[in-house]
């Protein structure tokens, strides 16, 4: 897919998203991996406002080779970018639910989002959680770094997700699909729930191929 299509897709998602309430304000950031560098949401731009021509383009250093200047949170993208050569492009929200998931207590750290739906189980796998750095340290990237090759999608603890998909259309379904069963998740709460067990996830893995 060329550059100037990259552009429009992430400004159509972005919209898209923000059209739906997925996110709010200036909160969220996109982007995708190009032959010579990547392209991300420019620093407090609102994802359901974004101009194609505008969108930060960076080489693997971080440096801005044109555009607005990336998103602060530019790092969270590097960081699984490094780990996981097939990702092409990577989604971060503080979407309501996958964000109400990232402050509960008590949540398993391996797997916050238990294996409600084969979907989830196809699309994201197992969640880990980040443990809790404020926005802009680095440790919150060496933590991404080191869960990223096992893991297509983490959520940041009192944060939100990040997640990656091959194009950037899986990366929004992927992140759609986090957030509508962290919403059956938040819903089921107090509720007799019988998740998938572990045949049925074997069965999904072998089926689907999937590797996590
Ligand atoms: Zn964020």
């Amino acid at each position: 897919m060329s550059e100037t299509r990259l552009r429009e897709e992430i400004c159509e998602f972005g919209k898209s998203l923000f059209d739906r309430g997925l996110t709010a304000g200036s909160s969220g950031n996109i982007s995708v991996r190009l032959d010579d560098g990547w392209l991300l949401t420019p620093t407090n731009a609102c994802l359901g406002r974004l101009d194609p021509a505008r969108l930060a383009k960076l080489d693997w250093s971080g440096k801005l080779i044109s555009g607005d200047p990336g998103s602060k949170e530019a790092f969270l993208h590097r960081a699984m970018y490094e780990e996981r050569s097939g990702a092409g492009a990577i989604v971060h929200l503080h979407s309501t639910y996958s964000a109400a998931v990232s402050c509960m207590g008590g949540l398993d750290h391996g797997s916050c989002i238990p294996p409600l739906t084969a979907y989830f189980v196809m699309k994201i796998g197992r969640l880990p959680l980040v443990p809790y750095n404020r926005p802009g340290n680095p440790q919150l990237g060496d933590a991404i770094r080191g869960l990223a090759g096992r893991h297509s999608a983490v959520l940041l603890a009192n944060h939100g997700p990040v997640v990656s998909g091959t194009t950037l259309e899986a990366a929004v379904y992927a992140t759609e699909e986090l957030e509508e069963t962290a919403k059956l998740f938040i819903l089921l709460h107090g509720h007799r729930t019988h998740a998938l067990g572990e045949a049925q996830i074997a069965e999904l893995k072998q089926a689907f191929k999937l590797d996590f």
